[in-house]
């Protein structure tokens, strides 16, 4: 053991220190889709808010840097740590209780590594609800969800997470304790620093617990799949629903019809709910609301009668609620199977999402005609992975080669749209570039300003937003 993590042992005898980590928490190097691995120093797991203090100002004394890591499900590798001598991962899985659930004001108070699933889990036994919902929220945490201000398929009705945090506690990088959990949806008094810290990949703070906002409990819903001939309908299936179902739209998710056939490949188990086969696009659209026989499913025939859909699958038909939503989880289980996947994760304004598809694929064709798009997403927020895979029975040499010119185009087309390269995802290591690109520069320099302030010596997840700019 190091000399640095003896002291850090000495300062803090029950920490749990884990200093052999390629061999005792591989899990910590790893990067979603294994395009780099990683490593570190170390990986401490504090379980309160003064022991994540002590570790920031025992790592200043050894000038290392401090990587927060929740479930580590970032898709950017924005919790990966790459420093063998200087990266100390910091896990919360110790860090992980409910403060407590407060009916009359609609909140709860919960650490920063609880899962997701377990948040939802305590909201709803005490009869509320938080909408936030993800596909890792088995194990992503709500400290990585705030720290990536995570999207997710709910966004419609109630917005990402930096809508559903009232209050912080959080540490800076020089060890002070910020204690400002308030459950408060009026507080205008200066400027406010959770939304600045909201998103800010751990390159600010690290965030100990959260004051969440819960809604309340959904006691109806009804889910319909519809099979569309092609994007404008999509789009005309969007304005439709919002003019017909208002709030009560939860999630409008888009699929390619190549998306759901792979799906099938994968999943023989799952029953179909019409014919897979045909081209067009998918529309998996939500409606819930907070009280029981709503005559939900007289409002969805009114909106599926004025729309000029191919196929519909509607829930509790043929198909339960659940079933057809185990199609939309199983795409990313199908794009796996395919090798290697070109990802990108870009919004554009509603109005330019036909237009995005149809000068996407071209771009795509330009340069591999043979290779798959498959585009799939949150498309009533106007967030589309417009992902990409390679062509039919090639290996993964096939599309490698164009992999930088392909994303290339993708972005810059997503931002000549008025729109953007990361929706949701973040910028982690991947997308330093294209924040210093697409970035107002002015905006650019008040950025890194705050970082200045907030952490001036670069001690909090090197290297992601910024990249080698601020490497240390
Ligand atoms: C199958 C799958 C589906 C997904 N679906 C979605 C989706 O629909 N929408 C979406 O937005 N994302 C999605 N994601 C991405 C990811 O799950 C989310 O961004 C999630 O919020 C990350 O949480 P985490 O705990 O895993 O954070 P990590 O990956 O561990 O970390 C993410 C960032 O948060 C920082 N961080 C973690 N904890 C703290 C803390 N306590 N204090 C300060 N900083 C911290 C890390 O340094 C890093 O910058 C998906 C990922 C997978 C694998």
């Amino acid at each position: 053991m190091s000399a640095a993590l003896a002291d850090l042992g000495e300062r803090l005898p029950d920490l749990l220190i884990i200093s052999e980590v390629a061999r005792e928490a591989p899990q910590t190097l790893e990067e979603t889709r294994h395009r780099l691995s990683g490593a570190a120093l170390a990986v401490v797991y504090p379980s309160n808010s003064q022991e994540i203090s002590d570790i920031l100002r025992w790592a200043k004394a050894h000038d290392l840097a401090i990587i927060p890591q929740g479930g580590a499900s970032s898709r950017s590798a924005a919790a990966l740590p790459t420093d063998a001598r200087k990266h100390v991962v910091m896990r919360f899985d110790r860090l992980n209780r409910l403060r407590g659930i407060n009916v009359a004001n609609a909140t709860m108070v919960v650490e920063a590594g609880m899962t997701l699933a377990e948040a939802q889990h305590y909201a709803a036994e005490a009869g509320l609800y938080l909408p936030l919902s993800l596909g890792s929220e088995a194990w992503c945490t709500i400290g990585g969800c705030i720290a990536h201000n995570a999207g997710g398929v709910n966004v419609l009705r109630y917005g990402n997470t930096r809508d559903q945090v009232l209050g912080l506690e959080y540490v800076l990088a020089d060890g002070r304790i910020v204690n400002d959990c308030h459950g408060l949806r009026k507080n205008n008094t200066g400027y406010a620093l959770e939304p600045l810290i909201i998103g800010s990949e751990g390159t600010l703070a690290v965030v100990s617990a959260a004051t969440l906002k819960l809604a309340p409990a959904e006691r109806s819903s009804l889910s319909v799949l519809i099979h569309l001939s092609d994007m404008d309908e999509v789009i005309l299936a969007l304005a439709k629903a919002r003019a017909h179902f208002g709030q009560s739209i939860s999630s409008f998710e888009f699929m390619d019809s190549l998306c759901l056939r792979l799906a099938a490949d994968e999943h023989p188990e799952l029953a179909r709910p019409y014919d897979l086969d045909k081209p067009g696009f998918h529309v998996l659209l939500r409606i819930a609301e907070n009280h029981e026989n709503t005559g939900l499913t007289g409002a969805m025939n009114a909106w599926l009668n004025v729309l000029p859909t191919q196929q519909t699958c509607l829930s509790g038909e043929r198909l339960s609620e659940e079933t057809l939503w185990q199609w939309r989880h199983a795409l990313v289980a199908a794009e796996k199977s395919q090798g290697l996947v070109l990802k990108h994760d870009i919004a554009v304004p509603i109005d330019q999402l036909t237009c995005f598809i149809r000068r996407a694929a071209m771009l795509v064709a330009r340069h591999l005609p043979e290779a798959r798009p498959y585009p799939f997403g949150h498309v009533g927020d106007g967030n589309i992975h417009y992902n990409i895979l390679k062509p039919v029975d090639a290996d993964d040499q096939a599309l490698a080669p164009y992999q930088e010119a392909i994303s290339e185009d993708i972005h810059q087309l997503a931002v000549e749209l008025g729109g953007t390269y990361s929706a949701e995802h973040g910028i982690g290591l991947f997308k330093t570039d294209l924040l210093a690109r697409y970035t107002d520069p002015a905006a650019y320099s008040l950025m890194q300003q705050i970082k200045q302030v907030f952490d001036p010596e670069n001690r909090l997840n090197p290297g992601k937003l910024w990249g080698e700019r601020n490497e240390r």
